[in-house]
């Protein structure tokens, strides 16, 4: 590197934001450069489908930090700036209006794009995919009791809509392609419990359905499904899922398989180029050094803390099992280590009392817990995940042992 390198970061999001500050924390001197597409400053996601939604937190409540911040750490940042092109040769990066930008250092945090309803009338006005607070801004207006909104997927960003919609007096149906919700994401147990809570506040479900078109000339009207139903709408919000943003990196040439393809240090295979966060999959160490790509604030928090060691020549630090979490009306999900490939289930407590954990065993080993209402459950999992510690399911299912004397005992 030369004596006052360059650390050019693209995408402004969790991921990026995270990087920038934590080189300058650790000391580094050169210069950093953060470059995003978005207007607003690096901003959280996740209360895109919860509070902010709800009116009850605002823009300012969701940046990290304002602008001002980031030029007293003498962080460069560069909003509604789009980064065309990378000549990884010539280490430089080609801004929309043909500014070219030279970097010692590039870290790709691109994040992740919506996918795209595949069906005539996708782009009514009225239509809305849901990744941005523009894309929030946009659909708010439309928040109005009475109003009558489908929900296309019934993953965790679908059901929050759903959640808020409820709160907001709104009609709310939620269509989803597979025969439950959340079917990706977690067990039939917990998927049933959401959908009853769901089903409780009023909100109705098209399950195993499709969509063949949405309705309208200027402005969604409805929604049609292959079996001929129709939903009637005045907004609909599309939550199928996102791919990795990795077209830059495609056109550059490195190597893509579900995300840029990174080593456990989040370095692609051209040394000066780093991934990370949803557009980047990794080797675990949790799981078997298998490929991983995660999408969620811890990751992206992980590979900013793997990439800022990385360039300032410090060890890697120690990374924690995967979690997330998901609020939906009064219930708050939290989930500790991945659960596919899981061959039992254990239920602590009664889903009745809407607070319960279910773990994950593979081989009689534990693997994940997904964890409603019930912090002490989801912290003690993380902790034995950590430690790469399984009680037994009989102990775990014991709820006169508190969660505490089974992580201490733990063996
Ligand atoms: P992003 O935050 O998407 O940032 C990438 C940025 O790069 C974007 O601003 C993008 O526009 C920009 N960009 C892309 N290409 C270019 C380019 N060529 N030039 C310039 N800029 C570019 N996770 C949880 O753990 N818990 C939750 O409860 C949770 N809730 C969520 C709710 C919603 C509605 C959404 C959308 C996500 C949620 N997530 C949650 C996921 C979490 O927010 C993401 O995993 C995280 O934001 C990923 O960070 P990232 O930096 O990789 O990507």
């Amino acid at each position: 590197m030369s004596s006052d390198p360059h650390i050019l970061i693209i995408g402004a999001g969790q991921a990026g934001a995270e990087t920038a500050w934590r080189l300058r924390g650790g000391g580094f001197v050169g210069k950093v450069t953060l470059v995003g597409d978005e207007p607003l400053e690096p901003y959280q996601r996740p209360p895109l489908s919860k509070a902010f939604l709800a009116g009850k937190v605002s823009r300012a409540d969701l940046v990290f930090r304002g602008a001002d911040a980031y030029a007293q750490m003498q962080i460069r940042l560069l909003s509604e700036t789009r980064v065309e092109d990378i000549d990884r040769s010539a280490r430089i990066a080609r801004l929309l209006g043909d500014e070219a930008l030279r970097y010692d250092v590039l870290v790709l945090a691109t994040g992740a794009r919506p996918r795209r309803l595949p069906v005539v009338g996708a782009d009514l006005p009225g239509v809305h995919m849901f990744r941005t607070a523009a894309d929030v801004d946009a659909i708010r207006p439309s928040f109005r009791p009475g109003a009558k909104l489908v929900v296309i997927g019934a993953g965790y960003i679908g059901l929050e809509v759903a959640a808020v919609a409820r709160q907001c007096g709104l009609d709310v149906t939620v269509v989803e392609a597979a025969a439950r919700p959340l079917a990706r994401v977690t067990s039939p147990e917990i998927a049933s419990f959401f959908l009853s809570e769901h089903s409780a506040k009023g909100v109705r479900f098209a399950l195993g359905a499709q969509v063949a078109s949405i309705r309208g000339h200027e402005h969604a009207t409805g929604v049609t499904l292959t079996d001929g139903a129709e939903l009637p709408a005045d907004v609909v919000i599309a939550g199928v899922g996102v791919t990795p943003e990795v077209s830059l990196a495609q056109r550059c040439g490195l190597t893509i398989d579900d995300g840029i393809v990174t080593d456990a240090n989040c370095r692609t295979e051209d040394p000066s180029v780093f991934a990370i966060g949803d557009c980047a999959s990794r080797p675990m160490r949790h799981y078997d050094n298998r490929m991983v790509r995660l999408e969620s604030v811890h990751n992206a928090i992980e590979g900013a803390k793997l990439v800022a060691a990385s360039i300032l020549g410090q060890n890697p630090p120690v990374l924690e099992a995967p979690w997330f979490w998901s609020d939906q009306y009064d219930l708050k999900l939290q989930i500790a280590g991945l659960f596919q490939g899981y061959d039992r289930v254990v239920l602590r407590g009664d889903p009745r009392d809407r607070a319960f954990a279910v773990f994950y065993f593979k081989q009689e080993r534990m693997i994940a817990v997904d964890a409603v209402n019930k912090p002490g459950e989801f912290l003690g999992a993380k902790a034995l995940l950590q430690k790469g510690l399984s009680p037994s399911p009989e102990v775990l299912a014991d709820m006169t042992k508190p969660m505490k004397e089974i992580v201490a005992t733990a063996g």
